[in-house]
Parts: structure tokens; C-alpha cells; sequence
């Protein structure tokens, strides 16, 4: 599942391939951008924010969101022919031309074309990001206030909402709760806020170079999680039968597209 290293990472491929260059073609699959053509403008970047990408392509600021099953991949292209794909057509939102490449959206869960000026809008809704270059103590004390701020909020539900803190999905808040000794369920009230901001901040660090991504220090097939996807298995620490469930009645609307099971260990987690 695309989370904030996975995002990173995809920025950082996009704007090694594609910075610099013209755009022969564009291709924007979505009823509202569908006449838009940015042929001959100059990609001049591309950032993450959190869990949210920007193209900056002239004036322009091509925003999309991975979601849960979303990606950009890059294909050579060969004299005039197409590239071949290797994810269904049907799936492709955004494409993006240039004399040697073709950049292809697949399955983006937001795909909004912006004047480069507007990116505040998406950048105001969202708290601290964890993998900000430039971060210091002063961004964990803002993340800790905010997910403090509603301290009855369960704090798997907290660390996902990224008005609090950008870059956390199902993996690293399921595996954090671990971690910290917590249950998803815990007020956010009772826990220490900054413990897990650091927590988070060194999980997704630790992770942003990798292919792999591993939060128990193993990058063995299987080894890769403590408790992620492991219901009914035992837990890595105490034995004890991981349980699962679904968090749900307190998510707010704006998250309703994101999977919300949970897995725990009734032993290491209170
Ligand atoms: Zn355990």
C-alpha cells in the first residue's frame, strides 16, 4: 500500500526521469481534464508532500494521490510506438509524453490539474510531513499538538488523519500501535503524542530508500511486519493469537476510502 515513503520515492523517480524535459503528449483520462493538453511545456519538478505528488509542469501543478492501489510508472519509447504497459490500460488516468518516455498514472485516486500557485490548497489541509528534508524538532512538537488536540480520538484513527501528520497509512499506524505498546482503540489522550511522531518519523526514514519496506528490521518475505496483516498468526514477541477488526464509526468522510483493518496483540498492546 502506497504510504508517505512509497510517494517520496515515486517523486523522486518521476523527477529523475522527467525534470528538464518538454512534453510531446499529454493524456489526462478524467472527464474534467480530458481536453487539457500541456504538449510543449517543460516539466520542470516533481515533489511530494506527504502522501500527495505534484508535477510542475510551466505554470501548471499536475496534484495526484496513490490511494490505495495507485501508481506513475515510467516506459522507454521506441521510435513512434506506444510502450508497452504493464498494468491494464483501462487503469491509466494520466500520461505523460516525452521525446524518450512516457510517464503513465495508473489508478490515481485524485488526479487534479492546478495553476502551480494554488498547491497551498492541498498543502493547507495537511499536518507536518514526516519525510520533510528540512524537519526538526519544532515539526514533531506542531505533529504532537495536533494529534493531541482531540484527545479522545483512538489513536489509530489520529495518526492516520493527515491533518495531523502526512505520510501514515494502514501499515505504519497498525505497526506503530504495536511498537508504542498500544491498542488502536487507546484515547489519544493516553498515549505520549511525541513518542509516536519520532516513532513515525524514523519508521518511514528508515524506509525511504528501501523497495522493501519493513518496520521489524527484517526484510525477509513474511519477516517484514509485526503485526500488519497477521490476524489469526502469533504474535513475532509473546506468541499470543494476533487478532483484527475494523476502526471505524469515528473516521471522518474525507477518509472513508481507506482501508480500515486493524490487527493487534491483546499481550504486548493495552
Ligand atoms: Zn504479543
Amino acid at each position: 500500500m502506497p504510504e508517505g515513503d512509497t510517494v517520496h520515492r515515486t517523486a523522486r523517480g518521476q523527477h529523475a526521469a522527467l525534470a528538464g524535459s518538454v512534453l510531446t503528449g499529454t493524456d489526462f483520462r478524467v472527464p474534467r481534464f480530458a481536453t487539457l493538453d500541456l504538449t510543449g511545456e517543460t516539466v520542470d519538478e516533481v515533489v511530494a508532500f506527504g502522501k500527495h505528488l505534484f508535477h510542475r509542469v510551466g505554470e501548471y501543478s499536475i496534484h495526484s494521490h496513490l490511494r490505495m492501489e495507485g501508481s506513475w510508472q515510467l516506459y522507454p519509447r521506441w521510435a513512434d510506438a506506444d510502450a508497452h504497459w504493464d498494468r491494464p490500460a483501462h487503469l491509466a488516468r494520466a500520461v505523460l509524453r516525452t521525446e524518450s518516455l512516457e510517464s503513465v498514472g495508473f489508478e490515481l485516486g485524485t488526479l487534479d490539474v492546478m495553476l502551480r500557485t494554488e498547491e497551498h490548497t492541498v498543502r493547507e489541509r495537511l499536518g507536518p510531513d514526516l519525510l520533510d528534508p528540512a524537519w526538526g524538532q519544532e515539526h514533531t512538537v506542531e505533529a504532537a499538538a495536533r494529534l493531541a488536540a482531540r484527545p479522545e480520538v483512538p489513536v489509530f484513527v489520529a495518526v492516520l488523519d493527515q491533518a495531523n501528520l502526512a505520510g501514515i497509512g494502514n501499515v505504519y499506524a497498525t505497526e506503530l500501535c504495536f511498537l508504542r505498546g498500544v491498542l488502536p482503540t487507546r484515547p489519544m489522550g493516553d498515549t505520549d503524542a511525541a513518542a509516536i511522531v519520532d516513532l513515525a518519523r524514523r519508521l518511514l526514514v528508515a524506509n525511504r530508500d528501501r523497495t522493501t519496506r519493513t518496520t521489524t528490521g527484517d526484510l525477509r518475505r513474511g519477516q517484514t511486519t509485526w503485526v500488519y496483516r497477521r490476524a489469526g498468526q502469533s504474535c513475532r514477541r509473546c506468541g499470543t493469537t494476533i487478532h483484527g477488526g475494523r476502526l471505524g464509526p469515528e473516521v471522518s468522510p474525507a477518509h472513508a476510502e481507506q482501508d480500515r483493518s486493524v490487527t493487534w496483540c491483546p499481550h504486548c498492546q493495552r
